[in-house]
């Protein structure tokens, strides 16, 4: 399965994007309002510079306190991120989460977010995939 078609079943509109000069308590109450782990950081709204995860916030909190809470979104993001493109394969993808061991990944068109993919996301895809594949197989064995 491609990212694409990942992107289709989740229909929605558009990816939510933030600002590098928010504030991280702004951030984190999208992320509770919107019931999402991760924005990604945008200055133009369109180029993802980075990523801001609820870990960011969490190991932010625990290091520093809830001073932390009226930094910048810019000084906890992960500047960067690993991005992929709707004709990359789930398996590539989920290859690439699990090695980098990050749970979100922006999908990008000529450097332009058109969208945004969780572990959850391929997983769910993978699921219905190999299903799909055993009734198809069972069909076969059994002559339908
Ligand atoms: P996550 O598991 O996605 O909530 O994030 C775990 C850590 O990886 C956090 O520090 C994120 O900022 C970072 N991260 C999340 N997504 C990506 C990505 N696509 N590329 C690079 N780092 C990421």
């Amino acid at each position: 399965m491609l990212v694409q078609q990942i992107l289709q079943a989740k229909g929605g509109d558009g990816v939510i994007t933030i600002t590098p000069d928010m504030e991280v308590s702004d951030a984190a109450k999208l992320l509770a309002e919107r019931r999402i782990g991760g924005l990604v950081v945008s200055e133009d709204g369109s180029k993802p510079d980075g990523i801001l995860s609820e870990r960011d916030i969490v190991r932010s909190l625990a290091m520093r306190g809830s001073t932390c809470l009226s930094d910048k979104v810019r000084d906890l993001m992960t500047p960067n991120p690993v991005c992929c493109n709707k004709q990359d394969s789930s398996d590539a993808v989920l290859s690439r989460m699990t090695d980098g061991r990050f749970r979100h990944m922006p999908v990008v068109e000529d450097g332009k977010l058109i969208g945004i993919v969780t572990i959850g996301d391929v997983v769910k895809a993978r699921l219905e995939e190999l299903a799909m594949e055993k009734d198809a197989l069972q069909g076969m064995i059994m002559g339908h």
